[in-house]
């Protein structure tokens, strides 16, 4: 449960937030991203998000990597509740890549239908169940590079896949974690939006808890998802208020 707390005119409400400054990117680091505001950014995030964690099928400690692949390919532009339910039912009858592998597209795009888009949905998670059969012999790999050679696995995928289901320290980043680190970090946006991409990816590295990637991870997406919204965020009852550039201008 995330506690809404008073503000500091001592009203509850949503936050409008000022428009964004454009601050030029330092060489060293990326906005005001230095070692020791990364250190406490890292801290508090932890421990906000030990008490507020969202609790989803695919978080539980017996899903299967296969589980969470399958959530990671069905949960790109589709809000995780609504995703929940699907994944839960797909998972109960096809528990393995080679069993949706030989399942009838009509039945898997029957579960798929509350989703929209779900023969084409349905096409993709058979081919990369087909991919996992003949390459890794029904398994999930655990490395990135072999994460990255499955059909319509990015690197957002890959690195959630890798660090959820096998506790590697690789970070996630998507448009809510990018929000969360540019309003906290004077982060601005440039019409070069490649270059800063690979340098929000570095910095989301560099953030990353290494010793609880999965914690780390699930507890940026709640905080995207719950307080940093994209408009109107919940700064009264953020954890990163005290250092959040965009809140504190
Ligand atoms: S990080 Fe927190 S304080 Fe900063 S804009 Fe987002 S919700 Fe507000």
């Amino acid at each position: 449960m995330i506690h809404a707390e008073r503000n500091r005119e001592g009203k509850r409400g949503r936050r409008k937030l000022p428009l964004r400054r454009k601050l030029p990117l330092r060489s060293s680091h990326i906005g005001t991203a230095t070692p020791a505001r990364i250190s406490a950014f890292r801290r508090i995030l932890l421990k906000w998000g030990e008490a507020n964690r969202r609790e989803f099928f695919w978080r539980e400690p017996d899903v299967s990597a296969f589980g969470v692949l399958v959530t990671e390919i069905l949960v790109v532009r589709t809000r995780a509740e609504s995703v929940e339910p699907v994944v839960r039912e797909l998972i109960r009858r096809f528990a393995d890549p080679a069993q949706l592998a030989a399942a009838k597209p009509a039945s898997i795009s029957r579960i798929l239908r509350p989703l929209g888009l779900h023969r084409m949905r349905a096409r993709l998670l058979v081919r990369c169940a087909r991919a996992l059969v003949v390459k890794y012999g029904g398994q999930v790999p655990s490395s990135i590079e072999e994460l990255l050679s499955l059909p319509y696995v990015g690197r957002y995928a890959a690195n959630a896949v890798a660090s959820v289901a096998f506790g590697q320290p690789n970070a996630i980043l998507d448009a809510n974690i990018a929000r969360i680190y540019r309003r906290v970090f004077s982060i601005p946006i440039t019409d070069e939006r490649l270059t800063v991409a690979d340098e929000l990816w570095g910095l989301a590295e560099r953030i990353l808890s290494k010793a609880r990637p999965r914690e780390f991870n699930w507890a940026m997406l709640d905080l995207g998802g719950t307080v940093c919204t994209p408009r109107s965020p919940h700064c009264e009852c953020c954890p990163l208020s005290a250092m959040c550039d965009e809140y504190q201008s």
